[in-house]
């Protein structure tokens, strides 16, 4: 059973919990969520009875922590992250320091259409888990960490205010999966800065086949022209900066869609914050 993972100490709120009908997997998921919701609400005296009836585990493997919304020592030494010094541009990490605004060479031979991009990450241990728990694990409290860890990543490019917009599911696949990660994210993210969001600012306009296992010729030609500035939006984001929202930076054919139709709406320019980026030099049929 799911929910000893999440530290329910109690029999009898377990069986009070799966009485309620729901499928254990449901279940798991409100447990963990009534514990996120809770937290915000409670005094610090209620916290320690919350702790105690439901103790803080680790986000990723549920080990126990000291505090909720955290990760263990060992899943936070499995975290890649990315730090200076990197591309100014591309956000690629450098082994050495190759002078203050030093681009790598793959920005030079073939400049991006956005500004700059930076990731919290890269794409491997426990950040490749928590990607795939936030997205296929609907383990949707994990957006606000990642969204920190994105936040600090992105702290030059977020000096300044601009219009927050994230990659945008196509509507059918919304409905599958019932929310869309890269929208999750940029929410917590325009909380944390308190700049303006337009959550459907983007639209997906075909439903392109899934990128996953796809090379990176056969992703940019899956998703060209699959994505436009919804009509509303489109005042809003004239001569604005704006910053594109996604869970994963691949081989930046989805970005490089979504960005070429900001800017045809009339974006004064476009920075992309992510949480992982993958090593597009890896194999390339086993790209995220
Ligand atoms: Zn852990």
């Amino acid at each position: 059973m799911r929910l000893a993972t999440y530290g329910i100490r109690f029999d009898l709120v377990n069986s009070l919990l799966k009485s309620c009908f729901y499928e254990s997997c449901q279940l798991s998921s409100w447990a963990r969520d009534l514990r996120y919701k809770c937290v915000g609400l409670l005094t610090s005296a209620s916290k320690s009875s919350l702790d105690f009836l439901l103790p803080p585990r680790c986000l990723i493997c549920s080990a126990a922590t000291d505090r909720g919304g955290a990760y263990c020592p060992n899943c936070w030494k499995d975290l890649p992250l990315i730090e200076r010094p990197f591309c100014e541009q591309l956000g690629i990490p450098f082994v050495h320091h190759m002078g203050a605004g030093a681009l790598s060479p793959k920005a030079i031979s073939d400049p991006p259409l956005f500004a700059r991009s930076r990731s919290a990450t890269l794409f491997s241990g426990s950040a490749r888990e928590c990607v795939h728990k936030l997205k296929y694990g609907r383990r949707r409290e994990l957006a606000k960490p990642m969204a920190e860890m994105m936040v600090r990543a992105g702290k030059d490019i977020l000096q300044e205010r601009s219009i927050i917009i994230p990659v945008p599911l196509h509507w059918t696949r919304l409905v599958e999966r019932r929310f869309n990660q890269a929208a999750d994210l940029a929410n917590e993210i325009a909380a944390y800065t308190g700049y303006p969001i337009e959550i459907s600012g983007l639209q997906r306009t075909r439903r392109t086949q899934n990128q996953v296992g796809l090379t990176g010729k056969e992703r940019a030609k899956n998703v060209r022209g699959a994505f436009r500035v919804k009509a509303a939006s489109a005042p809003v984001i004239s001569s604005q900066r704006v910053l594109l929202v996604d869970d994963v930076f691949t081989t930046g054919s989805t970005v490089r869609t979504c960005v070429r139709a900001l800017l045809s709406a009339g974006a004064s320019s476009v920075d992309v914050l992510t949480f992982s980026m993958a090593d597009t030099t890896a194999n390339q049929t086993n790209l995220p």
